[in-house]
């Protein structure tokens, strides 16, 4: 099996249809650049992408296939924001240096959009809203004052609260009531990563797949790069492996946690629109969430169940089908047609990592809300290496504290956590 190939991502949905991309070389020479760039996601795309339009030189380096890590097989949920409330970030950090924040992850939305229409990018993009609907009787409070703190203090005043029979008229499920941004939406993700390689391409980045980095080092020029016995020498490097890292910077995949996630494809349903109204992304409050959405053939993808073991489930279909059947009874037995699974990189704080070691910038950590912040931060990280730190520091002045129990025992206390609080969702 290939670096990026695991977890079914073959039979995904989104492989299925993905707009056709050429296969892409792997690196046959020594190169010397002005940046490369370890990893093909949207964060590794995003600073190819704004790196070549500076003028500067890149290499990308791609282990496996372009797009195929979490960038292209996660659940297209376009939201808005942080993994973090406003509430929370506000307590933490002060109004100020919270607004602040917010202000630039806001900006991941813009700046996509902005990337999709100039590169004209074909990915299903579908500016709906999302609902983010209440499990619990008692999330329905602190959804009321994140909407406040969100309208007011932080100047976002497009979201509001659904009480549980407007939630109903939307979604065809038991809430009681929803957070509701009217900014989101969902896309095909697959290929908006694949339109931004081609988009990087056409700067000037030169893209290399099946070219697993296997090590960095620092040298008196700048950095090396090893892929087998060849070697990128750069300026400057970017790590943007998330998950999928394998081992080459310890220090940086100290700070995340991968867990594993798997998502279905229903047949296409006869009523999409008896599920959900107005085509919106849908997830819940829950702290193992549910997430799902309709794709452009009526299929209903859904996303829920998480794992803390290494190991897939051996039907992800089967492991994945309760939890949908859970939220819609009515599609009980309903035909999956696709399952694939993908690791969600977290953090201890729930905020993205972003940072410098050296000559090395990296990104990664956006803890189930990258599909818009790996596009900023690929800009952010470019803003840095070109020595304009301002907005970049923001994110990185904030590092999360690394796992506890250094790599033996990281997973196993992180487990043990995890399914206390997945205990709770039951409670
Ligand atoms: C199942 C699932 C569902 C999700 N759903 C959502 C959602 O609905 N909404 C949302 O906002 N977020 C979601 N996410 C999170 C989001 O997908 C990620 O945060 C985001 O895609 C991370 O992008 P990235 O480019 O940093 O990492 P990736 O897309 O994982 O890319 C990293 C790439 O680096 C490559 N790589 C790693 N190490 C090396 C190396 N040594 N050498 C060469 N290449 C290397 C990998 O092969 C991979 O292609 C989901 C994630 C998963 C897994």
């Amino acid at each position: 099996m290939g670096f990026n190939d695991q977890l079914g991502m073959a039979n995904s949905w989104y492989a299925e249809t993905a707009t056709p991309a050429p296969s892409r070389p792997s690196l046959t020479e020594d190169r010397e650049v002005d940046l490369v760039i370890v990893g093909g996601g949207c964060t590794g795309l995003s600073a190819a992408l704004h790196a070549a339009e500076r003028g500067m030189s890149v290499v990308l380096l791609e282990g496996g296939r372009i797009g195929w890590g979490a960038s292209g097989r996660n659940g297209g949920q376009m939201i808005p924001g942080l993994r973090k409330s406003a509430v929370e970030l506000r307590e933490a950090l002060g109004l100020d240096r919270a607004r602040a924040l917010l202000d630039l992850a806001f900006e991941a939305r813009s700046l996509v959009l902005e990337l999709i229409a100039r590169h004209a990018i074909d990915c299903d993009l579908r500016l709906t809203g999302h609902i983010l609907g209440a499990a619990k009787a008692s999330d329905l409070r602190w959804m009321e004052a994140e909407a406040e703190c969100l309208g007011g203090q932080m100047a976002y005043p497009h979201v509001e609260v659904l009480s549980a029979a407007q939630t109903r008229a939307e979604v065809a499920t038991e809430y009681h009531g929803a957070l509701v941004d009217r900014l989101g939406g969902h896309m095909h993700p697959l290929n908006y990563a694949l339109g931004m390689a081609q988009a990087a391409e056409a700067a000037g980045a030169a893209i290399f797949e099946d070219s697993p980095a296997m090590a960095i080092g620092e040298t008196s020029a700048g950095v090396e790069v090893s892929v087998g016995q060849l070697r990128v020498r750069a300026k400057q490097a970017m790590l943007a492996g998330d998950a999928l890292l394998h081992g080459i910077d310890a220090a940086v995949e100290r700070r995340i946690m991968p867990v594993a996630n798997y998502l279905v494809a229903t047949a296409p349903l006869a009523d999409p629109a008896a599920i959900i109204a107005h085509d919106q992304a849908v997830s819940d409050s829950r702290f193992v969430v549910n997430y799902y959405r309709l794709s452009r053939d009526g299929r209903l993808i859904f996303g829920g169940g998480e794992r803390y073991s290494p190991d897939p489930p051996a039907d992800i279909a089967a492991f994945v089908r309760p939890h949908l059947e859970r939220v819609f009874p009515q599609l009980s037995g309903v035909r999956i047609d696709h399952a694939w699974g993908g690791l969600v990189s977290i953090t201890r704080s729930r905020l993205p990592h972003l940072g410098r070691h050296g000559e090395v910038v990296f990104a990664h950590g956006y803890s189930g809300q990258g599909v818009l912040l790996s596009t900023l931060a690929g800009r952010l990280a470019v803003e840095a290496v070109c020595c304009d730190v301002d907005r970049f520091a923001r994110f990185a002045s904030l590092a999360p504290p690394p796992f506890p129990g250094g790599e033996a025992l990281r997973g196993p206390l992180h487990t043990m956590g995890m399914l206390w609080y997945a205990l709770r969702d039951r409670l």
